[in-house]
């Protein structure tokens, strides 16, 4: 496993495997890597020739008052996980490598698809999202990447974003990795206290409740929507974000559900912002 710091190095690497005719497959991450990554690396791993996973904390998908200074991070642990899941390359820059000074160029997808849920909560965290990954893509040219479910809005962006830019890469979904008591596996949730720990899987009842009264046959969001609220009022100390129930292609809230329907729930644990979300289907 060869280990970049700089763009023109992981670029040679790249380029040299296209001249070998591999395919590249790609897993950006921000690292502080646990199972929800390597399950990501693990669905490329047998799809191509070469494995590249990024490790980047964004500075610029980050809001002012947000966690970028205190976003955990663990070089050799990373890297070690890396190895052992059969990553050939990872590229790791530093800021300024990637946003070097007189840096100007910023892309964004602009519409229904960024306005609501963490488009509505975290102003330019979509058009930082957008950047890195463009420019990701254009130092790696990958065959494909592969994006976690997790994230679904930002999976719905990354996709918007490869069909507008032509981008010729493919965007593989992964779906959502759980520890044992259903919380959605999380770098942030390192920052969690054990009381706080122990309380977080809630998120994830909560939708599961939504789920069931859409499968016994509710179909006003609204009902949903305080379903979920008056039970994460119930288990304490949540400061809820946003509770929706979207369109999963556009993001755009929806009220009454037909066909497929996002759950997404963003809540704070005491400084910790938690998201997860669930597809119902009637
Ligand atoms: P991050 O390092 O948080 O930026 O995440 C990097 C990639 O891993 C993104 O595509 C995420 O959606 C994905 N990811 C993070 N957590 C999970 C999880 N629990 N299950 C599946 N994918 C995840």
């Amino acid at each position: 496993m060869i280990v970049a710091e700089k763009i023109d190095e992981i670029r040679k690497f790249c380029s040299d495997a296209k001249r070998e005719r591999k395919t590249i497959g790609f897993v950006p991450t921000m690292g502080y890597l646990h199972k929800g990554h390597t399950s990501l690396m693990e669905i490329a791993r047998p799809k191509c020739d070469i494995l590249v996973v990024s490790i980047f904390v964004n500075p610029t998908q980050f809001g002012p008052n947000e966690d970028f200074e205190r976003y955990p991070r663990n070089k050799e642990r990373d890297l070690k996980i890396c190895e052992e899941v059969g990553v050939d390359a990872v590229f790791m820059p530093n800021v300024k490598e990637m946003y070097p000074d007189g840096y100007s160029t910023y892309v964004n997808v602009e519409g229904d698809l960024t306005r609501y849920l963490c488009g509505a909560s975290r102003p330019g965290h979509f058009r930082g999202v957008s950047t890195i990954v463009t420019k990701l893509f254009n130092i790696i040219t990958p065959d494909f990447a592969v994006f976690g479910e997790k994230d679904a809005q930002q999976l719905a962006v990354v996709r918007q974003l490869v069909r507008d830019l032509n981008f010729p890469i493919e965007i593989v979904s992964a779906p959502i990795v759980r520890d044992t008591d259903g919380l959605a596996m999380s770098s942030r949730n390192e920052y969690l206290t054990p009381r706080e720990r122990e309380i977080a899987p809630a998120i994830y009842k909560s939708l599961l409740i939504a789920k069931e009264l859409v499968e016994e046959g509710e179909r006003n969001s609204d009902v949903i929507i305080s379903a979920i609220r008056d039970y994460l009022e119930e288990a304490g100390e949540f400061k809820i974000d946003y509770v929706q129930v979207v369109n999963p292609q556009t993001m755009e809230p929806i009220h009454q559900i037909s066909n497929k329907a996002l759950i997404a729930v963003a809540a704070f644990l005491g400084k910790t912002r938690l998201i997860d979300n669930i597809m119902v289907e009637t």
